[in-house]
């Protein structure tokens, strides 16, 4: 019997697990990825000191679904991980998500017992209070927290500008907008909080591995792909493709933009290696409020690496909204007028039966690394 055959185009978390599951499935898989290297925005590297840092910014795992999990460990060894991030305001770094001992350092002990008293009448039942229900309370000295966060925190995501409700822009931003009541001070709430050993380039690269797999680097697919809109058939080579056709980059390009360019944005990514042990006090330093560095990471704390006298610092310049030729798109922009620009090219796609979107820059929503790998498994399922 013929083997089924299927295609998946780009290679970044998304593509890789679709295509590992599509040859556990039985079917040979061809991938292409446009880049020399796999991982799209996970990708990860070593610097010349030896720290291994994520190359587009930290990327935390975390999850409540154990399958999720139980499927990356297939791939290579994890190590529990609790991220902890200080917001910079007025010169005092305090934890983020704001707790009990961020409002303390902001506002005085006696004005935080206030206002956590205030929450927790408000909101019994809630450990994490959003910004949106604080501006919404009713209560002025919560809604007066509430504009201050904006003001002082969430500056820095400009998904927010046109949404009456604080969205992440993406989910290493998520919490920002919450007061933690209790004394934890970890950024995620998840079950599950863990990093690889060895990196996430390095569990991608063994989940491509698989003698069912065939990966074409340096290849941008679009060139051996052809979408014909009489039939709606798709073509490789100049030949019908009648397997499944994972796809994974940006809509627009796919049909060459002819609704217009999807917004996406990005931002300024340098590294800097210093010769100490450790130079902050956590993971991550957010300073929403600087012109040149928002986000401050220092990747040692990610990794686990035992280096003496080896650090390095990943800083992260303001967004800027770029729309065309991205290679890697960072976050999509979602705003309504967005969301109707991606429906346009939604329902495009759609007619084609073999085409399956999946991921956060296809299907053009924030998605994190456990959502994509549950998107890939339920399209799978789906076959
Ligand atoms: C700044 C930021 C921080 C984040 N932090 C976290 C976090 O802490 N925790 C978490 O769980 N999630 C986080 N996320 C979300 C998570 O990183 C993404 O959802 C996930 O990595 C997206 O993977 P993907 O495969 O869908 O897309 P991508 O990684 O973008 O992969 C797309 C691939 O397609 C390739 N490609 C493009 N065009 C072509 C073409 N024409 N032909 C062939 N290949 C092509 C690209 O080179 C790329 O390799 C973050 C996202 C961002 C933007």
């Amino acid at each position: 019997m013929k083997n089924k055959e299927a295609l998946v185009i780009g290679l970044g978390i998304s593509g890789c697990t679709a295509a590992r599951m599509l040859a556990d499935a039985g079917y040979s898989v061809t991938c292409f990825e446009s880049e020399s290297r796999i991982g799209g925005i996970l990708f990860d590297e070593l610097r010349p000191n030896g720290v291994r840092v994520q190359s587009f910014g930290p990327h935390i795992f975390h999850t409540n679904n154990e399958n999720v999990y139980s499927f990356l460990k297939r791939f290579g060894s994890f190590f529990p991980y609790q991220h902890h991030v200080l917001v910079s305001i007025g010169g005092k770094r305090v934890p983020l998500p704001l707790n009990p001992r961020s409002l303390e350092i902001l506002f005085g002990e006696k004005q935080a017992s206030s206002l956590l008293s205030r929450i927790a009448s408000a909101f019994p039942e809630e450990r994490r209070v959003s910004v949106d229900q604080l501006t919404s309370s009713g209560d002025p000295k919560l809604i007066d927290l509430g504009r201050f966060m904006i003001e002082n925190i969430l500056s820095l995501d400009l998904n927010r500008i046109d949404g009456s409700s604080f969205l992440p822009a993406d989910d290493s931003f998520m919490n920002d907008a919450f007061v933690e009541t209790t004394s934890d001070d970890s950024y995620y709430t998840d079950k599950i909080q863990a990093m690889p050993m060895q990196g996430f380039t390095d569990v991608m690269e063994r989940m491509i591995d698989h003698p069912a797999i065939t990966v074409f680097l340096n290849l941008n697919a679009l060139s051996r792909l052809s979408f014909h809109e009489d039939d709606y058939s798709i073509l490789l080579d100049g030949i019908p493709f009648k397997g499944p056709v994972v796809y994974t980059p940006s809509l627009d390009k796919l049909f060459e933009y002819r609704f217009g360019a999807l917004p996406y944005r990005a931002g300024t990514i340098t590294f800097k290696d210093i010769p100490t042990d450790f130079q902050n006090e956590c993971a991550v330093i957010l300073s929403p409020k600087d012109k040149e560095t928002i986000r401050m990471t220092e990747s040692k704390y990610l990794t686990l690496q035992a280096l003496d006298g080896q650090t390095s610092l990943c800083l992260e310049g303001p967004f800027m909204t770029q729309a065309k030729n991205l290679s890697t798109p960072f976050e999509p922009q979602i705003t309504t007028q967005n969301l109707e620009l991606y429906g346009k090219y939604l329902d495009l796609a759609k007619k084609y039966s073999s085409l399956h979107l999946l991921g956060r820059i296809a299907c053009y929503k924030n998605l994190s690394i456990a959502e994509c790998i549950e998107q890939a498994s339920d399209f799978i399922s789906s076959l």
